[in-house]
């Protein structure tokens, strides 16, 4: 049978479905054919008139057309003063738009940061919260209790944006009914339960302390660049971008895009750090440990690795 899949966007900026339509193993049109997927409307995609998008939401409300997976872009909108008022539709704000989606959804996806945790507008008079987070706060749109009608919570498929393959491989999952196991903020522990720094071609540097101190070296961005990857879950350097590459095999530090707090208020391209030692350590490693292992292993820098750090 058909999965019926609707795609909606609220406050964001569509990088997602950039993503998305980047996804080469499975592409687009090979994961729907694959899963009988039937895309009821996306807003970029779908030849949909106004009055015939608005009939198919109709349709869709009224259970006359039923909804396997509603999908969502961007953060929701509560503002200005709850009212939701700076993300209208159709003369409705957004956010009522998703609430009633949800309730008649068989499983909803929040795909990308925004979606799953708020992003960009958390906290300022935006007021962006996630479908059921809002930053690492259980509740958003919807109360942390929920379930949509199969059972499941809101998947987050964070990043940003979300990797076009995460979303294929759930949207598999669900269309075939295979359990996913999920993380403590609902994320596919197969994509987000590795840390960004596992598969790294800079660990060897990281693990010698052999720090980058300026862009265009070869060492590692933890110490000084700002690099989130050894407290970041991702699959980056897993399942690679355009399976070739990822930001930190580009030269340009992780930015913990899949994490609830993203992005944090703060120089991206910077390590806080007092006296060289990152304030943030790697994801449960214990200070005291970590600063006389360190100590010992960038005295014990093999020559070849201070030689090859400074070639581009
Ligand atoms: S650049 Fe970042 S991800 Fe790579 S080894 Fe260093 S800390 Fe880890």
């Amino acid at each position: 049978m058909a999965v019926n899949i609707l795609w909606m966007q609220s406050g964001g900026c569509g990088g997602d479905t950039m993503s998305f339509l980047c996804a080469d193993d499975p592409g687009i049109d090979e994961l729907f054919a694959a899963i009988d997927g039937r895309l009821l409307w996306h807003p970029s995609l779908s030849p949909l008139s106004p009055d015939e998008a608005r009939a198919m939401l109709a349709s869709v409300l009224a259970e006359e057309t039923p909804l396997d997976v509603l999908v969502v872009e961007g953060a929701i909108v509560f503002g200005p003063n709850g009212t939701g008022a700076f993300d209208m539709k159709g003369g409705r704000p957004k956010k009522d738009w998703l609430a009633d989606l949800a309730r008649v959804a068989r499983y909803v996806v929040a795909a990308g940061t925004c979606a799953a945790f708020g992003g960009f507008g958390r906290g300022d008079e935006i007021d962006a919260r996630g479908l059921q987070f809002t930053g690492a706060a259980p509740g958003g749109l919807l109360p942390a209790g929920f379930r949509s009608r199969g059972g499941l919570p809101v998947l987050n498929l964070s990043g940003c944006p979300v990797h076009p393959a995460a979303l294929s491989s759930a949207l598999t999952s669900l269309a075939y009914g295979a359990p996913i196991e999920l993380d403590n903020f609902q994320r596919p522990a197969d994509w987000y339960g590795t840390l960004v720094h596992q598969g790294c071609t800079r660990n060897e540097y990281h693990e010698f302390r052999v720090e980058e101190r300026e862009f265009g070296q070869n060492g590692c961005l933890f110490f000084y660049m700002g690099c989130h990857g050894p407290v970041t879950g991702a699959s980056c350097n897993k399942t690679l971008w355009n399976e070739r590459s990822s930001k930190t095999r580009a030269g340009v530090p992780c930015f913990g895009c899949t994490e609830p707090y993203f992005p944090k208020r703060a120089p991206l391209f910077e390590t806080k750090n007092i006296e060289g030692v990152p304030v943030q350590l790697p994801r449960g490693v214990d200070r005291a440990h970590y600063l006389a292992y360190k100590g010992m292993a960038a005295a014990a820098a093999p020559q070849r690795l201070l030689e090859r750090k400074g070639k581009v």
